[in-house]
């Protein structure tokens, strides 16, 4: 078992200063198994008592090309030089938004925000703006970021998976006021007909349908594609403006996103994370008839929005993604760890399966992933969450908690897959 002392210790200082000693409520694992970083460089990185990991969260996605990449980071600090943010536009946001536009077709028109979250709330109101509605649907087990009307979650821990009802809808956090319910609907995933009947009853209410069509706080269970489809017909037929939040899936399973994958266009699509590898930065981008009110009655802006290091960032790491086989070499990667994976458990005879893809996959360990959240709440997941422990023991770095999928990196290396692999065998 490796040694936590420097962490502990920290952990202990760190308390007197920071609620749970982070400064996220997700970055606490326990009092004794809280990890500090000292560094990362690749697709490792070092705790303050020099353990090394490979690691698979990337900051919960965003390091896809891995941490430190020098070609990002000169930009960075090219962009240092611009000199940060002026209260006016630079020539750099153009040059980011025409990339995304040729990476996403619909991506007509794009707004920079600085976090997952503003982006999914600009998104929230522009589509109110445009329908003139305010209710919206977001599909049971997504998750769209830290504000108020999307912190709202099916109450599985109370509900009867033999009844025919579904969860209640319940806040996910105190402080969520409860008056938010009066505009939110639920939707179970990969059931059209449910949402139907939801749109017939009440579309007149719906400005938006938000859905992640791979969850990434469930360990990504997918949604079909031809579910996924349905959800594009249905918000066609009834007005509804579909956004597909694509903070995590987005320039990482494909240059043009989950969506290009499934053959959807979103309405309006989101995104963060893998965008910049890392720095700041996120971005909203859409039907350019819904993306024009921006300036005509929608409210949009932000202190710090396409701050120079950030679009720096954003322009490089866009450029490699979109002109060079990143993607393929990560894509690549995954599916190697997963047949490395498969081997050693088919080895012991034990059951198993991968969801979402190569470049941000689940692992479960059943026959088939969870079809949605409900399924995915009532699984079992004591043999995932031990081998977990275990495998931090080897030096290879997974969400301890099943909640996450494994985010692949472009700076994964053979020595990586190594490690994880002898890792894994040990660990199972
Ligand atoms: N949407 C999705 C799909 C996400 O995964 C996240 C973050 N995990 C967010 C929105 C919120 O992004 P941020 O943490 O940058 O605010």
């Amino acid at each position: 078992k490796r040694s936590l002392a420097k962490s502990n210790a920290h952990f202990r200082k760190a308390l007197t200063r920071l609620p749970l000693g982070v400064a996220s409520n997700f970055r606490y694992w326990g009092e004794d198994k809280t990890i500090y970083v000292k560094r990362g460089k690749g697709g490792r990185i070092w705790d303050l008592d020099d353990n090394g990991y490979v690691d698979y969260r990337l900051g919960y996605g965003p390091a896809i090309l891995g941490y430190a990449d020098p070609r990002v980071d000169e930009a960075a600090r090219q962009g240092m030089e611009v000199g940060g943010v002026f209260a006016l536009g630079t020539e750099r946001e153009y040059e980011a938004a025409c990339r995304i536009s040729r990476m996403v077709p619909a991506a007509e028109l794009v707004r920079f925000s600085n976090s997952g979250t503003e982006a999914v709330m600009a998104a929230l109101r522009l589509a109110r703006g445009y329908t003139g509605r305010s209710g919206y649907v977001i599909l049971e087990g997504g998750y769209h970021g830290l504000f108020d009307a999307a912190l709202w979650t099916s109450d599985v821990d109370n509900w009867d998976p033999g009844s025919k009802t579904y969860p209640a809808l319940i806040p996910y956090s105190q402080g969520v006021p409860e008056i938010g319910r009066q505009l939110i609907h639920q939707a179970p995933m990969n059931d059209a007909d449910y949402l139907e009947d939801l749109f017939k009853r009440r579309s007149g209410e719906i400005a938006a349908m938000l859905m992640e069509p791979i969850q990434g706080n469930c360990c990504a269970i997918t949604a079909d594609p031809d579910y996924v489809r349905a959800v594009r017909r249905l918000c066609d037929q009834y007005g509804v403006v579909l956004i597909i939040d694509e903070v995590k899936s987005g320039f990482r399973v494909a240059r043009g996103g989950i969506q290009s994958l499934m053959g959807v266009k979103a309405d309006l699509c989101t995104f963060a994370k893998a965008m910049a590898n890392g720095y700041q930065i996120a971005a909203l981008a859409g039907r350019e008839d819904i993306m024009r009110r921006f300036g005509r009655g929608v409210a949009h802006g932000g202190t710090y929005t396409a701050h120079s290091v950030a679009l720096a960032a954003a322009n490089k790491t866009l450029e490699i993604l979109e002109e060079t086989p990143a993607l393929e070499t990560i894509a690549g990667y995954g599916l190697r760890m997963q047949k490395g994976m498969s081997r050693i458990l088919e080895a012991r005879g034990i059951v198993h399966s991968f969801s979402g893809h190569p470049s941000m996959g689940g692992l479960f360990f059943a026959e088939k992933p969870p079809r949605n959240y409900r399924d995915w709440k009532t699984s079992d997941y004591s043999f995932y969450d031990a081998m977990a422990q275990h495998l931090h023991d080897q030096g290879v770095l997974c969400e301890p908690d099943s909640r996450e999928p494994w985010f692949v990196c472009e700076a994964h290396d053979e020595g990586c897959l190594e490690t994880t692999l002898a890792g894994f065998e040990r660990a199972v």
